[in-house]
């Protein structure tokens, strides 16, 4: 190929340049220097200009593996060998169902049951919905009333030819991160005070699921002898050892309670906070100097518990839009990374996996932030708006309180209680309200989740988060109807 051919490439940013800076060693950097290049551009012209023929095998070669994969995957998955449903237990379109798991076949028949009954009335009242309660995913549309209110304030409206490359912010480390989205995650952060967002790099992924395997990519030695652990206390968010076993990664392997470790090797801890499933404030507590902390801060925000007097300052922080705001649906979050050549190589990560983030996702994002913030900065100018955060905490703690009532009402379940403190954002001072509950069934019942089942109520049983089967997790975030049909069966259960 030509230099001409080779800087159309450049220019149009194609991804097979992409691809090659990033299977060469020192990817990031050069990635980096191409697109900041100035000086060093030409030579670096030349260098590629050799590599060439082998990038564009390299990339056929890759692009071909991973079809290969994606597609063993599919088999795998369809052949119920992952476990993937139990972080999402949808119903899925593989076409051999017979193969499906029986808890999956049970909760699809349930799924099946409800959208049927669903879609029969025109409109549902809350004892048309049918008979199956599934609280077993976190799906956060209890937000959806919120946004509804806002009407066209956070509609975005995209032309056609806009937003056609692969980049954003060519000047940028995270290249794919749209300035307006980072700067609507900034602004947030110093309007809540939940986090240090200076001298931090921003990295922006699908989901913070998709952060989350960036990091344990960052953070790997390729050279080590061995993969490196990766822990976290129980109970543990159930998709952190599914996410980190089912490549089969040679860089890191999942090594369970974190209370447990006790090698004298190089580990990963993730600190939850507040924790998935039990909605507790936590700290690391694996007591070793080898450590590299993750710290997801997917619940951090005053809606869900108090936000302290000073904003979280760690080396690496998770939040996502799923649960600040409710869009899980954008499929998008945010890590803000105090190390450049950790932001690097997730980058790298992340070009390599997805080649970036939709642009869509990321200007919706930034819209509905923008309008967050507008909320609380302008609150009482506009009388019909409610400030985002005032709103969701007065739901959360509605929710909370019936809750607390129906337990009580029943006698067979317990519920963990949270100290109360003085949030800075709002000047509350609460005990959290969680987006999960941690019910125990109490006395005999040894598997809570079964007991909740055959009330037709659908949890997560505590052997999923590394705990015993007494306990389930619930979620707290679905639309009100279906939280109030929970909250009325869950009283009306008062024999084992
Ligand atoms: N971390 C925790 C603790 C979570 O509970 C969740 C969502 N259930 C995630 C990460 C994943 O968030 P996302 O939807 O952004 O992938």
């Amino acid at each position: 190929m030509n230099k001409l051919t080779y800087l159309s490439y450049h220019t149009q940013g194609h991804p097979l340049f992409v691809q090659y800076c990033l299977l060469s060693t020192s990817s990031s950097s050069l990635v980096q220097g191409f697109f900041r290049g100035q000086k060093g551009v030409l030579q670096r012209h030349l260098v590629l200009d050799i590599m060439e023929f082998r990038t564009m095998i390299l990339s056929h070669f890759l692009v071909i593996s991973l079809a290969l994969n994606a597609g063993l995957l599919y088999r795998d998955y369809c052949n119920g060998r992952h476990k993937a449903q139990d972080v999402f237990s949808f119903n899925n379109d593989c076409k051999n169902s017979s193969l499906v798991t029986k808890r999956d076949a049970h909760v699809a028949k349930s799924k099946r049951a409800f959208l049927e009954t669903k879609t029969q009335s025109s409109s549902p009242s809350p004892n048309s919905l049918g008979d199956i309660i599934d609280l077993d995913h976190g799906d956060p549309t209890m937000y959806e009333r919120y946004w509804q209110q806002m009407g066209d304030k956070t509609t975005v409206v995209i032309p056609g030819w806009k937003f056609i490359s692969y980049f954003s912010d060519v000047r940028s480390l995270c290249w794919f991160l749209e300035p307006e989205f980072a700067n609507a995650v900034i602004r947030l952060h110093k309007l809540v005070g939940n986090a240090v967002t200076e001298d931090r790099y921003i990295v922006v992924g699908t989901g913070s699921t998709q952060l989350f395997q960036a990091v344990l990519y960052a953070v790997s030695q390729p050279n080590a002898s061995e993969p490196i652990s990766v822990v976290s206390a129980a109970p543990f968010y159930s998709s952190y050892p599914l996410i980190t076993e089912f490549l089969k990664s040679g860089l890191y392997k999942w090594a369970g309670d974190a209370h447990k470790f006790n090698k004298d090797k190089p580990y990963i801890e993730l600190v939850t906070s507040p924790n998935n499933p039990d909605g507790l404030s936590r700290e690391a507590v694996v007591k070793q100097d080898q450590g590299i902390l993750i710290h997801d801060l997917a619940y951090y925000w005053p809606q869900y518990t108090s936000i302290s007097s000073s904003p979280a300052d760690h080396d690496i922080m998770l939040f996502t839009v799923s649960k600040s705001t409710g869009h899980a649906g954008s499929r998008l979050g945010w890590a803000l990374v105090k190390d450049q050549e950790i932001a690097k190589k997730m980058t790298e990560f992340i070009v390599l996996s997805t080649i970036g983030v939709s642009k869509e996702s990321q200007l919706r994002a930034a819209k509905i932030l923008q309008v967050l913030s507008d909320s609380h900065e302008h609150r009482g100018s506009v009388k019909e708006v409610e400030a985002f955060f005032d709103h969701s905490y007065n739901l959360m703690a509605r929710r909370w309180k019936q809750l607390r009532d129906a337990v009580k009402r029943s006698k067979l379940f317990s519920l963990p209680e949270f100290p109360h403190s003085k949030c800075a954002f709002s000047g509350r001072t609460f005990a959290s309200q969680p987006a999960f509950a941690w019910l125990k069934c109490e006395g005999e019942t040894e598997d809570c989740e079964s007991f909740l089942r055959n009330h037709k109520i659908l949890t997560r049983s505590g052997k999923h988060f590394g705990e015993s089967p007494k306990y389930v997790r619930i979620s707290v975030l679905p639309r009100d109807e279906v939280f109030d049909q929970f909250t009325q069966r869950l009283s009306s259960i008062t024999s084992s």
